[in-house]
């Protein structure tokens, strides 16, 4: 079966009037390696949806409706302490912005050892090696010298790379990034799309990309879903959903 299914789902937030329906309804798979493409302009539902997924949907948003299957088990209903370790061991999370995956105040590489520890029986010395592995993997230049660096002290390129080498560091079995380009200078857009993709089939991690770039979705994505006002449009391969914009 898929590695990821949505059925139905709803998301709302009340307001003064009533209720908005943020989500209404939308249905998606994806299968093991894959990666597929979330397009829809801006307030179409795609963080929300990969928010959901995830399990870091905010209040006052609720899931009003529909499941989300993950590996065979059902996760939209899992306490929050089953979802925080499928989260860190199972689901990657690549943001826009990479500070909100990075912590100012510890250095990258006691990041990436905390991480891979708490998820792996590594002992120390082993957990930092595969951290600098990792490292290498994103680009970083001389990992073993930036590796006790803190995230302040790396470029938004270089950061980013960093936040995907924390996502990929415990091959997750997904990725969710969202607009993970967005936020950075145009020159190391392609470079860090193109990064990812790599190692993503390298892991064997699927990967939902959030994107308004139709190009990135062109040269990367194996499927595409449209999503518009909540709800989803159209999902197929990306050449049929291409000829039909
Ligand atoms: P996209 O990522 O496609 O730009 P979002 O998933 O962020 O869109 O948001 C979809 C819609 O959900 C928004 O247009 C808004 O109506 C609603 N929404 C999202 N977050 C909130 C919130 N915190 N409070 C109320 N409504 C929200
Ligand atoms: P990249 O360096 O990966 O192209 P950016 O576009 O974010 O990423 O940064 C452009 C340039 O700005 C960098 O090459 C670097 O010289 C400088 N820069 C940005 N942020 C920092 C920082 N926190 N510390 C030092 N230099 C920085």
């Amino acid at each position: 079966g898929a590695l990821l299914e949505v059925k139905g789902l709803r998301i709302e937030f009340p307001t003064r009037r009533g209720t908005l329906t943020a989500i209404d309804g939308i249905s998606l798979s994806l299968n093991a390696g894959e990666i597929l493409g979330v397009v829809g302009e801006s307030g179409a539902g795609k963080s929300l949806t990969g928010t959901a997924i995830t399990g870091l949907l905010e209040r006052p948003g609720r899931i009003a409706g529909g499941e989300i299957h993950f590996n065979g088990q059902r996760i939209d209903n899992l306490p929050s302490e089953a979802m925080r370790k499928l989260r860190g061991k199972q689901i990657g999370s690549i943001f826009q912005d990479p500070l909100t995956s990075l912590n100012p105040l510890y250095s990258v590489g006691r990041q990436l050892i905390e991480t891979i520890r708490t998820h792996t029986d590594l002992t120390p010395r082993q957990a930092r090696a595969r951290a600098i592995e990792m490292l290498t993997q994103v680009g970083i230049p001389a990992p073993e010298q930036r590796i006790d660096q803190y995230p302040h002290q790396f470029s938004g390129g270089m950061r980013q790379r960093v936040v995907i080498a924390l996502a990929l560091c415990v091959d997750p079995k997904l990725v969710i990034a969202d607009e993970p380009t967005t936020a950075l200078d145009v020159s190391v857009q392609a470079q860090i799309i193109d990064l990812l993709k790599t190692l993503c089939r390298e892991h064997g991690s699927a990967v939902m990309l959030v994107t308004h770039d139709m190009g990135v979705i062109a040269e990367t994505c194996d499927r595409v879903a449209v999503m518009y006002a909540g709800r989803l449009v159209e999902v197929g391969p990306v050449q049929e959903v291409i000829k039909h914009a």
